[in-house]
């Protein structure tokens, strides 16, 4: 699999505190111009789904209705939990999750997306690469 390094010198690199066992998260975001959207996360792991089909759907508008059509075609992770509209990513340590401030519609247009250290992107076409964040 194809690894992503990324400094922690970088702008878009940085760290999450854990809101249950308060310890660090590594993290890198993309930026707000990114056009990283919609993506889903997985509900067990932190692992990402960023595909071009659901862009060109919610390209002009979002809606219940999109995101539902979007949510029966997202397919499981590698490790056995499924990318879900609402999923989050997690705490490395403990696994409890980094929660979101908008609701899973709201999020389809959301271009910023937190992708934690040890991570992978997925694509849906087969594409893959693991994040992984370098000089900590
Ligand atoms: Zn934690
Ligand atoms: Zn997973």
């Amino acid at each position: 699999m194809k690894t992503e390094r990324y400094h922690t010198r970088l702008q878009w690199v940085g760290t999450m505190e854990c809101p249950r066992c308060h310890k660090i998260t590594w993290a890198w975001q993309s930026s707000g111009m990114s056009e990283c959207f919609p993506h889903f996360f997985c509900n067990k792991c932190s692992n990402v789904i960023h595909r071009k089909e659901d862009q060109r759907l919610v390209w002009e508008e979002k809606s219940q209705a999109l995101l539902d059509r979007i949510a029966a075609t997202l397919p499981d992770c590698p490790c056995g939990g499924r990318f879900t509209p609402g999923a989050n990513p997690k705490c490395v340590h403990c696994g409890a999750d980094f929660e979101h401030t908008s609701d899973p519609v709201e999020r389809l247009h959301d271009e910023r997306m937190t992708v934690v250290d040890g991570a992978c992107v997925f694509d849906g076409e087969g594409g893959v690469y693991r994040v992984k964040i370098v000089g900590k």
